[in-house]
């Protein structure tokens, strides 16, 4: 999606200039292995450490783990990933209970590959940061990094359990848990002007990001500023960016977004129950190939819209690319059935490792195609876009294809407030979702799919099951990407409404969608620098592609 207004407004950011980095070499040491003979330990950007399976010891194996040609650092048992590490870095030093780690190879290390391998889990970096006060989070050859007892992993001689310390809400890596944190930093209490939500500001927090981007449903650079500088207003603050740590803020209840509302509302109630029909609704599994899983990708723009455009970079064909690889993964890795909405006629389903300009033409593969013609709610081909998936889902099923292995996917990336980063998910909340929606013929262009895809039923049960089931994609969506380092948004990343201009609104493509689970995934904000400078990148969208992959993967895992 896009910010439709005050765009201008975050064009002041400097363009992004930024040369196609190339992923640095792996590096690969041989090292003696008991008994005789030799291994090879690699390190790979942003792979991590494999060792060649080959003439590796079945004792420096995990239980269960499978020898391969290459085998995973995870795979190996506590003397094997000891063996590993001491061989590709003989230069580290083992205590009893710590380890001093040298940088090495700085382009292939990472303060969070260091947290992976020593502690268990890469979301523990901060507290790695933490525990070496000075020392660059850039990583520079030379420098010692030590790893402390409270954080080395128990199976490397230390104290660490190996999971992310849990006593921040950030640490939670479930949205449900995390969102529960967050609550729980909330009291509620009345004033003058009646009741409201208190917050103590923690440090290093903003008004817009912590407290409304997190806390209400406006994401909106104009409607956040507008409640940050109204909420500022209320608690007494006369200066937005001088707020110190500790500061009572008063946010308005009819702001706060449904879960945070109090006790014994209907928003909290319907909020609990959509959570409790994730927790039932059961995994439908399709085995790592996806056998008998039909996917819909969408490109969310294209041709004329161009979507949200910041840092020298537009939405559409940034997207497009992102959604052709996986379009491609899919098509070689998986037995799915997977089609693409949209198409860009002068390029087919092909991807780029270089956009030069905007692609000037693009359809919605409808039967007769139909030129894309804008994005507003009165542009035609958002509406084809359900149309043409709800056909092809029927279609699906009427082949006795099983309908909850449906899943729509559409790609956008956004236009936030420059200090947002990170991919959200929007999944459609069953109270946005209507009993029923009816798109007259004279806005279907005459295809064919108008006929008979045009009108959509959703009882009760229907529209909280496609919450449910949406949100559990998104929660795969959100841990495949975190695997794979791209950034997430920090403050509730996973939505299932957006207010804007005073209305409640959610995009007609995942709205009237009939998949099982429907997302719209904002891969990244293109008015933050460091977003752009990674949609830009090729290797990025690969990346990406690979992780929206190994969600799908594992949404339909068991
Ligand atoms: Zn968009």
């Amino acid at each position: 999606m896009e910010g439709l207004r005050l765009r201008a407004a975050w064009l002041l950011v400097p363009a992004l200039v930024s040369a196609q980095d190339m992923a640095p070499a792996p590096v690969s040491v041989s090292a003696p292995v008991p008994g005789g003979g030799s291994a090879l330990v690699r390190l790979q950007y942003r792979q991590g450490i494999s060792v060649e399976g080959q003439d590796l010891p079945r004792g420096f194996l995990k239980k269960g783990a499978v020898q391969n040609a290459w085998v995973d650092f995870n795979d190996l048992n506590p003397d094997g990933k000891r063996w590993a590490l001491i061989a590709l870095f003989p230069k580290d030093t083992w205590g009893r209970d710590r380890v001093t780690h040298t940088v090495q190879y700085p382009a292939l290390e990472s303060v969070w590959l260091l947290s992976a391998l020593f502690t268990g889990h890469g979301q523990n970096y901060d507290k790695l940061m933490a525990a070496n006060p000075g020392l660059p989070e850039k990583l520079v050859t030379g420098d010692t990094w030590t790893i402390p007892p409270t954080l080395l992993l128990k199976d490397l001689g230390g104290q660490g359990s190996g999971q992310p310390d849990r006593s921040q809400p950030e640490d939670q890596l479930d949205d449900e848990a995390r969102t529960n944190a967050y609550r729980a930093l909330l009291s509620f209490e009345r004033d003058a002007q009646g009741p409201y939500a208190a917050y103590h500001m923690r440090k290093a927090e903003a008004l817009y990001s912590s407290v409304v981007l997190r806390y209400t449903d406006r994401i909106d650079p104009k409607d956040v500023n507008e409640l940050a500088l109204a909420i500022a207003k209320r608690s007494g603050i006369a200066d937005i960016r001088g707020i110190q740590p500790g500061q009572l803020v008063k946010i308005p209840l009819d702001s706060l977004a449904d879960p945070f509302q109090p006790e014994g509302t209907k928003a909290l109630a319907e909020e609990q129950e959509v959570r409790a029909e994730v927790r039932r609704t059961a995994r439908v599994d399709a085995g790592p190939r996806l056998k008998g899983v039909r996917i819909v990708l969408d490109a969310g723009h294209g041709g004329v819209d161009k979507g949200a455009m910041a840092n020298g970079l537009w939405e559409s064909d940034f997207v497009y690319d992102i959604t052709m690889r996986v379009y491609r993964l899919l098509q070689e890795e998986t037995d799915a059935t997977v089609s693409s909405t949209i198409s860009y006629p002068g390029l087919g389903f092909d991807s780029r490792d270089r956009i030069r300009r905007p692609t000037a033409e693009a359809e919605v593969l409808t039967t007769p195609p139909f030129a894309i013609d804008g994005e507003g709610p009165h542009a035609t081909s958002v509406h084809l876009r359900w149309v043409l998936a709800n056909d092809q889902f029927q279609k699906f099923q009427d082949k006795r294809g099983d309908a909850r292995k449906t899943l729509f996917i559409s790609f956008h990336a956004d236009s936030l407030h420059p200090s947002a980063r990170g991919t959200m998910v929007y999944v459609p909340g069953a109270a946005m979702v209507p009993s029923r929606f009816y798109l007259a013929p004279d806005r279907t262009a005459g295809v064919k799919e108008g006929r008979t895809a045009s009108m959509v039923h959703f009882s009760g049960k229907e529209k909280l099951m496609g919450e449910a089931r949406s949100r559990q994609f998104a929660e795969a969506l959100l841990r495949a990407l975190t695997a794979e380092e791209v950034p997430i948004h920090t403050d509730r990343a996973i939505r299932n409404v957006i207010h804007r201009d005073g209305g409640s609104w959610l995009p007609a493509v995942i709205r009237y969608n009939e998949a099982s689970a429907k997302v719209l995934i904002e891969t990244a904000n293109l008015t933050n620098p460091g977003d752009a400078k990674n949609l830009q990148d090729p290797e990025f969208r690969q990346r990406f592609a690979e992780g929206v992959v190994r969600a799908i993967r594992a949404y339909f895992g068991k």
